[in-house]
């Protein structure tokens, strides 16, 4: 997968950082989800108390974490950050847990990947906001019960599918992210020009957003490399036309499909005559983890038309074969 087109988290740059929307107001996209945290964030002001757990799922680069410190800022209270795969003992929890204020936001990126040890100390915690610990070890070991303060989980996860029931059950606010539309990622693009000092035409900021897989994270990540082509290139304004040289250069092609996406649709295309085929003969025959493709490269490809799922497996649709340059088999149902 190329960095310039993943839309993995952790990889944020520090430009990316700086160009965070810092409030709802700045926040662009994702109306209906925004609306209603709004709501449940001025009830909890009011009422003083805890705003109810928040579960968000979506792909990675939609804005999860962006949320979450937009939540803790809107709500004027602490705001602390981990990752489920980041927290390797029930101690790494409790310490965390602990040190919490009344009110305060911790983030759970990828809470998926916690450990299910580690889980089980999440919910008393989520719950009652308790904490109960096994303190030493063998015939003197004792459990202790410790009250923490009444504070927000809020995790991030890229399918809702992937936690387990009781996890899910204790978040009262279920947030789902979708793909941006272009529309929305030209507003991003033209913020984030705006912010870096980049000069940019209404039609390249188009060009840039139709190519940004859906996703605000890469919208930031292709406008910062086409900023650097036309900087070294001394072209002054970002047009249509140069935004299209660069992201050709960069291999985004006119669907936003980068070189993965594109080995993933030839692939079931030439050898498996367009599916149905597993998920894990796919990641097998790309080389490529299978989580990675559900997770990151299909859902868009889902989305755009290109690929369906099925109960035999994923299929190829018509579309997808026109896209790679590639003619529909004859009797191809997709
Ligand atoms: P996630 O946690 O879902 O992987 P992030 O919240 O880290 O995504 O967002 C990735 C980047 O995209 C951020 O650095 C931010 O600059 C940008 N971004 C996300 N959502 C928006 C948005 N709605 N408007 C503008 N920029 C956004």
């Amino acid at each position: 997968m190329t960095d310039l087109t993943s839309a993995e988290a952790g990889r944020d740059e520090p430009l990316d950082v700086a160009l965070r929307p810092s409030g709802f107001s700045e926040f662009i996209g994702q109306a209906a989800a925004r609306a209603n945290l709004e709501v449940f964030i001025e009830a909890a002001k009011r009422r003083g108390a805890a705003l109810d757990h928040v579960l968000f799922v979506g792909p990675p680069g939609l804005g999860k974490t962006t949320l979450a410190q937009i939540i803790s800022r809107e709500l004027g209270v602490g705001f602390r950050a981990t990752s489920g795969p980041v927290i390797a003992k029930a101690g790494d929890l409790a310490a965390l847990l602990t040190n919490l204020e009344d009110r305060d936001v911790l983030f759970i990126d990828e809470i998926h990947r916690l450990n299910p040890a580690i889980e089980e100390v999440l919910y008393p915690a989520m719950e009652d906001f308790q904490l109960d610990l096994i303190i030493g070890e063998g015939p003197s070991a004792r459990s202790v019960r410790i009250d923490l303060a009444r504070f927000t989980l809020v995790g991030a996860t890229t399918r809702a599918g992937l936690l387990t029931t009781p996890l899910r059950d204790r978040f009262g606010i279920p947030v789902r992210l979708n793909f941006y539309t272009p529309e929305e990622l030209v507003q991003i693009v033209t913020r984030g020009a705006r912010l870096m000092g980049t000069t940019m035409a209404m039609d390249g900021a188009m060009e840039i957003a139709r190519r940004s897989r859906g996703t605000p994270r890469i919208a930031g990540r292709l406008l910062r490399r086409v900023t650097d082509f036309a900087l070294v290139d001394g072209v002054k304004e970002i047009t249509r036309s140069v935004a299209d040289k660069a992201l050709l250069r960069l291999d985004v092609d006119e669907r936003g499909l980068d070189q993965l996406d594109r080995r993933y649709l030839t692939t079931i295309a030439e050898f498996y005559g367009g599916g149905p085929v597993g998920i894990e003969t796919i990641a097998a025959a790309l080389s490529e983890p299978r989580d990675a493709l559900e997770e990151i490269v299909e859902p868009y490809l889902i989305q755009q038309g290109f690929v369906q799922r099925t109960p035999r497996g994923r299929m190829l649709t018509g579309a997808a074969f026109q896209h790679i340059g590639l003619i529909v088999p004859q009797g191809f149902v997709g």
